[in-house]
């Protein structure tokens, strides 16, 4: 059933926002050029969008400085920021489904997945923060000596934030929501693949009230706009969620410049691992959903599943039979788990990895091509008899690929789960809760999730470990990516009394 084949179905909303929102107002790039953003069911062009460049990154830092050392915003009570981020929450769900389409659209995830998932998720981070601002506050401290010792916390000013195409509201909310929150002002890039959403939420956040110049979003490429924006010299902070590749980069260029100091969130191979008293049936539904989930395009995904080996053959066939089962198509359709992939790069590179993992010689046991004739559809893939050395084993893959590795015992498995560069997250499945506690001490990563996956409430603090990333984002963790921190030293005259 090649639902792909079918003709598309048409989105219930129109692009009104292509332009970059520069000081509350949108305009056309310096240089007057823009780019096409695609629909990828079909690779047509969805719409034309202003390309930004260095220019307009100088713009809109001008306009988020100007915010900040006089806009009313850093000096604002926090119960008014409060009052604002609880107001653009509220617009942002009344305007639910709109976003929703425009998110599928431009990005090909399931529609049920955006309008009942990821955008609650981002009015719910928004609110989450939101009950942060009227919340911050810095300490008294004891010192030695004659002294009244406080801290104050303070946002640390204009805040760059570059995001990545896989979760565009999402990533938009985790880097604007603790922003805002603190009193600081943001000059976002948004994905060249994926501009869209991000300017129909910003746009929302002005009608709430923000003031002009305090979140300006530049769409556009990453080499120009997004190296404009890590080598400013008037961005304070940066923060990056993307491949490890350009992680390195922007640090390079935060460093080369003023030293901001940077948040990365980067890559991932994160392991899944199903313990020998393991439910077969349970773990394989988790196992399929931690890989396949937003197409298998997820930093985290468990693109390792470790299967103890008095499992691992009813394990195989039943991810197997899951896969096969997998409803994949137009994601505006009901009932539909996989839509395309993000673009034909994407698309090209997640098949360049299936034929190496043939060419390996891991066992291909389903999928393995493109799923119909038209846009970036991939069949949903396992893969068995995966070896650690092997490439699918080793690098992100960023598609629907699950690898299965078969292990003995669990501080053989440990020690391979371990054997990455990345850290990022890891699956344990287990009724045992001595397994469950060793294994969790033992994982060098920065989530472990037991018994479920890819739980992201807005609390619930996330990064990585090694070169998956720097600093945590979401929960009360991400604050201090946005606040400095200031001493204040009084001497007493009459420490006595
Ligand atoms: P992917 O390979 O998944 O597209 P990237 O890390 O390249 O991941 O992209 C994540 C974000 O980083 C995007 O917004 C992209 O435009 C941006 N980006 C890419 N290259 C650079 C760069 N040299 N400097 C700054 N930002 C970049």
């Amino acid at each position: 059933t090649a639902v792909a084949t079918e003709e598309p179905i048409k989105p219930s909303v129109q692009v009104e926002h292509t332009q970059l929102l520069i000081d509350g107002k949108f305009v056309d790039a310096a240089s007057g050029k823009t780019f096409q953003t695609v629909d990828p069911r079909t690779g047509e062009v969805i719409a034309n969008v202003a390309e930004g460049n260095s220019e307009d990154v100088d713009r809109a830092v001008a306009a988020a400085r100007t915010a900040f050392d006089h806009g009313p915003w850093p000096k604002m009570t926090a119960y008014e920021r409060q009052r604002i981020l609880l107001r653009a929450a509220d617009l942002i769900e009344k305007h639910n489904d709109e976003i929703a389409a425009l998110e599928t659209w431009d990005n090909g995830k399931p529609y049920e997945q955006s309008a009942n998932v990821e955008i609650p998720m981002l009015v719910r981070l928004i609110r989450y923060y939101a009950g942060w601002a009227d919340k911050i506050h810095g300490l008294t401290v004891q010192a030695d000596g004659p002294h009244h010792v406080q801290t104050l916390h303070e946002p640390i000013g204009v805040a760059g934030q570059i995001i990545p195409w896989n979760f565009p509201l999402l990533m938009f909310a985790w880097k604007v929501g603790p922003a805002l929150a603190c009193g600081n002002t943001i000059v976002l890039k948004t994905a060249e693949q994926t501009p869209l959403s991000a300017l129909y939420a910003a746009k929302l956040f002005h009608e709430a009230g923000l003031p002009p110049g305090v979140l300006n979003v530049v769409s556009g490429f990453g080499p120009t706009a997004g190296a404009a924006l890590a080598s400013h010299m008037d961005v304070d902070k940066l923060a990056f969620t993307g491949s490890t590749d350009t992680g390195k980069v922007v640090l390079e260029l935060a460093a080369k410049s003023n030293l901001k100091p940077v948040t990365l969130e980067l890559g991932g191979k994160s392991p899944f691992i199903v313990c020998e008293d393991a439910d077969v049936d349970q773990a394989v539904e988790l196992a399929h959903f931690a890989l396949f989930f937003n197409q298998g395009q997820c930093c985290c995904a468990g693109s390792r599943t470790f299967v103890h080996e008095s499992v691992y053959d009813e394990f195989v066939e039943k991810a197997k039979a899951r896969a096969l089962k997998r409803s994949v198509g137009d994601p505006f359709k009901g009932g539909i788990e996989q839509g395309p992939q993000i673009d034909s790069d994407q698309f090209e590179k997640i098949l360049r990895y299936i034929r190496s993992g043939v060419e390996n010689g891991a066992t291909l046991e389903t999928g393995g091509d493109r799923h119909g004739n038209k846009g970036y559809y991939i069949q949903p893939t396992v893969f068995s008899n995966v070896k650690d050395g092997m490439a699918i084993a080793k690098e992100e893959i960023f598609g629907p690929v699950q690898t299965i590795l078969k292990f003995k015992d669990l501080g053989e498995v440990v020690q391979r789960a371990n054997n990455t560069r990345y850290g990022l997250a890891a699956g344990v499945f287990t009724q045992n809760i001595d397994t469950a506690n060793s294994l969790t001490r033992a994982l060098r990563v920065g989530t472990v999730w037991i018994n479920c996956f890819d739980t992201f409430d807005a609390a619930i603090p996330f990064g990585g470990y090694k070169m998956s990333g720097q600093g945590r984002e979401k929960g009360e963790y991400s604050l201090k990516n946005y606040l400095q921190v200031k001493a204040v030293v009084t001497s007493l005259k009459n420490p006595a009394w």
